[in-house]
């Protein structure tokens, strides 16, 4: 029986660096949804050619069909020995429903569901930090909180004025936080529910001292 973990974040708290280092550290197996349909597509599998008509279609790839994946993919030999971290499922709570029985059918259980809280103007300040070269030519990127140009404002590959992307403004990281709350909060019921639930803080400081809060949670 492998422990499986799930990390919940909003955007801009270092969810998936923190996911690496877990990863590299204590060998468990990263396992992104978006990955294995990309898998199954390449593959040709039964499930490849559902998603890829699905696509093609405009349709949306129902829950069944993730559940599928997941639950074929937690049967492998290296996730029963070496446990995994799992991306991308569940989202909401019929699809945490779907979990818990596909973990009783495969041998493995819910080791913790780690939920990476950050201060909102940290997220903000980070989610509108990149800057592009207007230069299509150049596109260089910079960011003004970790990897600032030599002038402000301009770019030191080819001096053109730099900008900052509609993706990468304000409004738009609000947007994206208000949307990760609230399909996040059913599930941080949810998990608080049964216990799995466990708390970290993301800070403003390098990724290494965040995996440390993040060890310390999971300890
Ligand atoms: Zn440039």
């Amino acid at each position: 029986m492998a422990d499986i973990y799930v990390f919940l974040g909003p955007p801009g708290a270092g969810k998936g660096t923190l996911g690496d280092l877990f990863c590299a550290e204590t060998g468990v197996i990263h396992v992104s949804t978006g990955q294995l349909l990309r898998d199954e597509m390449a593959k040709q599998s039964e499930i490849g050619k559902q998603v890829k008509d699905l696509i093609a279609k405009g349709e949306l790839i129902s829950d069944d069909v993730v559940a599928a994946m997941v639950s074929n993919r937690l049967a492998q030999k290296d996730i029963q020995s070496k446990g995994c971290l799992l991306d991308g499922f569940p989202r909401t709570t019929p699809q945490a429903d779907m979990l818990s029985r596909i973990l009783a059918e495969t041998n493995n259980r819910l080791a913790a569901v780690l939920l990476i809280e950050a201060d909102r103007d940290m997220l903000i300040s980070r989610l509108t930090s990149r800057r592009v070269c207007s230069n299509q030519a150049c596109g260089a990127i910079f960011n003004v909180n970790t990897q600032r140009p030599a002038k402000d404002g301009v770019c030191d590959r080819c001096g053109s004025k730099l900008v900052q992307r509609s993706d990468d403004s304000e409004s738009t990281a609000i947007e994206r936080l208000h949307v990760y709350d609230a399909q996040t909060a059913p599930l941080i019921a949810y998990y608080t529910a049964s216990g799995h639930l466990v708390r970290m803080q993301s800070r403003d400081v390098a990724p290494n001292e965040n995996y440390q809060a993040l060890k310390t949670a999971l300890a």
